[in-house]
């Protein structure tokens, strides 16, 4: 892969970590905003309020994946092993990367993950 592209990459991944980041109140100006939640929880039902905060958790524990996986992506970038399936070490697509840098698995790999986990549940 040519520089440029990785650089590229590198600059998709890193507004990605922020955005992340952002979310999930990692960053410095987000802690108002949860307090700004709080208040307005206080005038919903309990009920509602604990399938709000059910959601949210979700949400939470997916974008902490992503960001997980946004930043393992940024590390294979400094590494050089950037654009390499993690379980096979093919190319990965450079059309998956451009959707979702942090891709880990070519195509082949990921479908056999996911016929795994299916199989599993
Ligand atoms: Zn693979």
């Amino acid at each position: 892969m040519k520089s440029s592209q990785i650089q590229s990459y590198k600059k998709q991944l890193a507004a990605l970590e922020a955005e992340l980041m952002d979310f999930l109140g990692l960053s410095s100006e987000s802690s108002q905003a949860v307090e700004l939640d709080q208040a307005r929880m206080g005038r919903v039902s309990r009920g509602d309020a604990m399938q709000q905060q059910a959601m949210v958790s979700a949400a939470h524990q997916r974008d902490e994946k992503h960001l997980v996986a946004v930043r393992k992506a940024l590390k294979r970038i400094d590494s050089d092993d950037f654009g390499f399936c993690l379980e096979c070490g093919d190319d990965i697509n450079p059309q998956r990367l451009d959707v979702a840098p942090e891709t880990e698995l070519c195509l082949d790999c990921q479908s056999l993950q996911e016929q795994r986990q299916k199989s599993q549940s």
